[in-house]
């Protein structure tokens, strides 16, 4: 067991030394041309977390199939999975595996303002994005490459770590007091930490560098994502969209995308010479 200083460590020594559960540290991602590095401590494994996210994305589909919601314009659809097919082959700068996961993009019918891709690379975009915000296929592009980016730094297992630690910790403290642990299983905890529950700023951060560089190789201006979240910003005057509420947007983050999206741009360049 390694885990430096971090925060969950205390949890993750009691959780360990209760038998519960282990911790790695790990290196999710490679840095890439903007250069992200942190390292992320996990409790659950990849294939755990995937398996548990294959469940919750295929619940999420039947659910929205139900409700006719699923995959409804076949334009977009179309438009939707043609951008993925481009960012896709890109995610092999920051890590060898990804190009070769199971990669599911779909469209969900919905006035939301929302996109998510779950651990693994299960991809949803809600048409109330691509209508509300009437997005360009660039900036189209920078939303899915900074979902896309959270499932190569595999946030949603870094959260969902973070929880378990919680939950085994309450657990153990449960257990002392002999009172029961309601606990809820991995798949819902993975589609909670995937679409409801805010990221940290760091995660952000991360998300929006990486996916800056995934859509300048892809060949998409990566300057798009400062439009992108501007319009964000301005969707729903007083009440914006929902999206925004899991997706702080710091005063700086602007500048974040504009500083990073010029360090990108001969990778933009050379893609648009191939
Ligand atoms: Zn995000």
């Amino acid at each position: 067991m390694n885990c430096k200083s971090n925060f969950i460590c205390p949890l993750l020594v009691a959780a360990v030394s209760a038998g519960l559960a282990s911790c790695q540290t790990v290196q999710t991602t490679q840095s890439g041309a903007v250069g992200v590095e942190r390292t992320q401590v996990m409790m659950l494994s990849s294939a755990e977390v995937n398996k548990a996210s294959q469940q919750a994305y295929r619940k999420t589909l039947q659910e929205a199939a139900k409700k006719k919601a699923l995959n409804r314009d076949a334009s977009q659809v179309q438009r939707v999975r043609a951008i993925a097919a481009r960012l896709i082959p890109a995610t092999s700068a920051f890590r060898a595996d990804a190009p070769r996961w199971q990669w599911e993009v779909n469209v969900i019918a919905s006035q939301e303002v929302n996109a998510w891709c779950m651990p693994g690379g299960k991809i949803a975009v809600y048409s109330g994005l691509i209508e509300k915000l009437n997005v360009t296929d660039e900036e189209l592009a920078a939303v899915m490459g900074h979902e896309i980016a959270h499932a190569l730094r595999e946030h949603g297992r870094e959260r969902a770590s973070q929880q378990a630690a919680q939950s085994t910790a309450i657990g153990i403290g449960a257990a002392l007091l002999g009172i029961g642990n309601a606990g809820a299983s991995l798949a819902n905890i993975v589609a909670d930490v995937t679409v409801g529950l805010p990221y940290s700023r760091e995660f952000e951060r991360e998300a929006d560098r990486i996916g800056v560089e995934l859509a300048a190789r892809a060949g998409y201006d990566p300057r798009a994502a400062i439009s992108l979240w501007q319009k964000m910003g301005q969707a729903g005057g007083s009440a914006p969209p929902q999206f925004l509420s899991t997706h702080p947007s710091p005063e700086n983050r602007a500048r974040d995308l504009t500083d990073y999206a010029a360090r990108v741009m001969p990778l933009y360049q050379a893609a648009r010479r191939r």
